[in-house]
């Protein structure tokens, strides 16, 4: 059975202080998460170390990285690597977010590189992918998402591949208010799902992990999550908010 996940994006995003407060409101929350159920908060890095003790003994709770670096270490100023990051813990971590492809111009075979770095490092890849609003206008989607994830992925072995996990991000809905409905996400996360089946065979196919981003809120989270092949989200606004990331959090199948 597949992983249900509900990821916290905090971005650049809180002082301090107020991701201090924030946990605290997490954490006075009632969780009560399945064996298959997680949730991971990407903070940004400089809270690491204050997010993992705080959320350390909270079962099925992980701290995820925003971002790494493919190189293992060097002479790469103001970089992070997937080996450091776990270091210290930390064994998730964000690839390809439309906001680092987009500012950072990462492209497909950086982040193929990325991806292999955190996999070298033993982590869990959470490879985001998804198209901008005029290709969604020109119905062209799939196949734009498709090559993200044949450029990115496709090398990988089938040992590698399920342990990567997908977050589908329609960048039209990221941080917009507007979020895919229920059957657009279906729509193409089964569509991504048959992607992954047409090279690595259903059975594995069946064992990624799907998640979808953009303006998921305490109160769209049941029925994008129910969709049969959502299998949770990447939240970025709502997850900066306490009662609505645990509304989220229990909204998971
Ligand atoms: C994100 O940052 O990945 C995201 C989906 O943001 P938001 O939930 O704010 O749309």
């Amino acid at each position: 059975m597949r992983k249900q996940i509900a990821a916290a994006n905090w971005k650049m995003n809180l002082t301090l202080t107020e991701a201090e407060t924030l946990l605290n409101q997490l954490l006075a929350t009632e969780h009560n998460l399945t064996s298959n159920q997680e949730a991971i908060f990407a903070v940004p890095a400089i809270y690491i170390p204050l997010a993992t003790l705080k959320l350390s003994g909270k079962s099925n709770f992980f701290i995820a990285a925003q971002n790494c670096h493919p190189k293992s270490n060097g002479a790469y100023t103001g970089e992070i690597s997937a080996p450091m990051l776990a270091s210290v813990g930390v064994k998730h971590i964000v690839i390809g977010h439309s906001e680092r492809r987009e500012y950072f111009n990462e492209s497909d075979a950086f982040l193929a590189e990325k991806t292999d770095a955190v996999l070298a490092a033993g982590s869990t890849p959470i490879f985001c992918c998804g198209e901008p609003l005029v290709i969604r206008e020109a119905g062209t989607q799939n196949t734009f998402v498709e090559a993200q994830l044949i450029n990115s992925l496709f090398h990988l072995s089938v040992d590698q591949i399920t342990k990567v996990v997908i977050a589908y991000e329609p960048i039209w809905a990221i941080g917009t208010g507007k979020t895919a409905t229920s059957e657009q996400a279906q729509e193409i996360h089964a569509y991504i799902r048959s992607v992954f089946a047409s090279k690595y065979g259903q059975a594995i196919a069946d064992q990624i992990s799907i998640l979808y981003g953009g303006s998921v809120k305490a109160s769209n989270a049941i029925e994008i999550f129910s969709q049969p092949d959502v299998d949770g989200g990447l939240v970025g606004g709502a997850s900066l908010v306490a009662s609505e990331f645990t509304a989220i959090i229990n909204a998971l199948k």
